[in-house]
């Protein structure tokens, strides 16, 4: 089904993030017959091009970052004559007033920042000062968002001037997978799962996301960031949310973050024990970190893992464990709900069955899969194996899973819809703030150094021990 017909403004329109995600998700959408046929794209950043220019590197764009099946000469054609392009300058008077004028009305009006957060207030103000700020119009930002509770809230502050928080949609394109929404539909639309969802059955929860790229050519922006702040602090964050909330009373914008919100507030401080930094070494493949950043001092994590725990009455006493980090052994994004030990066997001592363990993965491979204990087959007696059940959605679904958006197209289209609930509340990305800064304030004020792991394994070894001193253990990272 066509959404609306809109303009959508991208700032910075020729960047990284433009170019390899939000114009080819826009095309995919206008290939699939969702972008209606008046749609308007407006490209808008710094550099000097024509339209002719633009959509020429549109063009290649989509050549380059959008399936070769999926590339149809006329659809392309077709979508590049929705685009044109503006030189704006996000700090200057230039090109604001052309800006204006083309859009047009009676249609929804977009704004998308994919631009350094430096210039959201710029933009945000200029809009408003050239009469694009009106009621209808919705503004949609990129991470990172703040760079800790300070200026987390001076940015919310900031928009808030002139955007209600309702036209705000801060991206976090974790929960526009495919995969992380399906969470909730496993979660809710079922009955198995929810009764056990709690401290009595799950023993803990561990959320992993691996990859295995170093900080490359982002070396100056990431040491200023880190681990916690890059991921954890938004994406591991959200999904946390989205498995320990509370069944929320409607698939709503508000009813759903309010959810989420409740959960972040009830986490607790992380005792700095149940911490573990790292920083990767080099080897053939690459530079370490310290090359790669260009500072061989940095106390910056490329690695973290943590234990926290929620107090609340769902989940008293059930830890959760996170780890991220970069040139590990695998790109793996994973979260697994492990269950408890059946309280008795009796199959005897030696057949004692292993713990149910639901898996949600993101990457590579979507899909969910469980594992239950049957019966090995054959005639050797009662003898008990593990199996899992599997949900891949490619095998499940067939065709219609090979289609499944980019979490950035859906996420357009939501914004277009207007629909808010898979976007982060200024509330909640301020209570996820409050809750990591203590954190990064306590190893940086005790002048902790991170541990050193070799690229292409799980992280450093004290992050093994983080699970083993509480008699568990992390799930192979493959
Ligand atoms: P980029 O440096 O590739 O592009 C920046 C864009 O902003 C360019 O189009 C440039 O012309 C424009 N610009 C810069 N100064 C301007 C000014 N004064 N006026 C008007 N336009 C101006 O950056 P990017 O990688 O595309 O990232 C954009 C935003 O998205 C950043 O906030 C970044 O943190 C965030 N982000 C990027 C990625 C990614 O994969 N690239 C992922 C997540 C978030």
């Amino acid at each position: 089904i066509p959404v609306d017909p809109f303009d959508l403004v991208i700032f910075g329109g020729t960047g990284d993030l433009a170019r390899r995600k939000i114009l080819p998700g826009l095309y995919r959408r206008f290939l699939s017959g969702q972008m209606p046929e008046d749609a308007r794209i407006i490209g808008a950043a710094r550099s000097d091009h024509d339209d002719t220019e633009f959509r020429a590197m549109v063009g290649n764009a989509i050549n380059e970052f959008v399936d070769r099946d999926k590339q149809e000469k006329a659809t392309i054609a077709a979508f590049l004559e929705r685009l044109s392009y503006i030189k704006v300058d996000a700090r200057g008077e230039e090109g604001w007033k052309e800006l204006a004028g083309k859009m047009r009305k009676g249609v929804v009006h977009a704004f998308y920042f994919s631009v350094g957060p430096s210039l959201f207030g710029d933009i945000a103000e200029r809009l408003h000062a050239y009469g694009m700020a009106d009621a209808e119009s919705r503004i949609v930002v990129e991470k990172p968002f703040g760079h800790d509770l300070k200026t987390a809230q001076a940015l919310n502050a900031t928009l808030a001037k002139h955007f209600d928080e309702h036209q705000i949609y801060r991206i976090d394109h974790y929960l526009g997978k495919e995969t992380v929404q399906n969470l909730m539909a496993v979660r809710f639309g079922n009955m198995l799962f929810e009764p056990l969802w709690n401290a009595q059955n799950v023993d803990h929860i561990q959320i992993t996301v691996a990859e295995t790229v170093g900080v490359g050519g982002r070396g100056g922006y990431y040491d200023k960031s880190g681990a916690m702040r890059d991921m954890v602090q938004n994406h591991m964050m959200q999904l946390l949310c989205l498995i320990a909330m509370e069944p929320p009373y409607a698939f709503e914008p508000d009813a759903v973050r309010d959810e989420k919100l409740k959960v972040i507030r009830a986490l607790d401080p992380v005792d700095p024990d149940d911490i573990v930094r790292g920083q990767y070494c080099e080897d053939e493949d690459g530079p370490s970190y310290f090359d790669d950043v260009e500072n061989p001092d940095s106390r910056t994590e490329s690695f973290i893992a943590l234990k926290t725990h929620i107090s609340n009455w769902r989940w008293k006493g059930t830890p959760f464990y996170l780890r991220t980090g970069k040139r590990m052994r695998a790109r793996t994004s994973e979260i697994a709900i492990v269950f408890k030990d059946p309280p008795h066997s009796i199959f005897g001592e030696q057949e004692r069955q292993k713990a149910n363990v639901l898996v949600i993965r993101l990457q590579p491979n979507e899909g969910i899969n469980l594992r239950v204990t049957i019966k090995e087959p054959g005639p050797g007696g009662m003898r008990l194996v593990e199996v899992p059940l599997d949900m891949s959605f490619k095998e499940a679904l067939g065709p219609e899973a090979e289609d499944i958006p980019d979490a950035y197209e859906r996420l357009i289209m939501d914004v277009i819809r207007g629909n808010q609930t898979l976007f982060m509340r200024g509330d909640e990305v301020e209570a996820a703030w409050a809750w990591t800064d203590p954190l990064i304030d306590g190893w940086t004020d005790r002048g902790d150094r991170p541990k050193s792991y070799d690229p292409g394994s799980s992280g450093p070894e004290d992050a093994l021990m983080l699970m083993h001193k509480d008699g568990r253990r992390w799930r192979e990272v493959k």
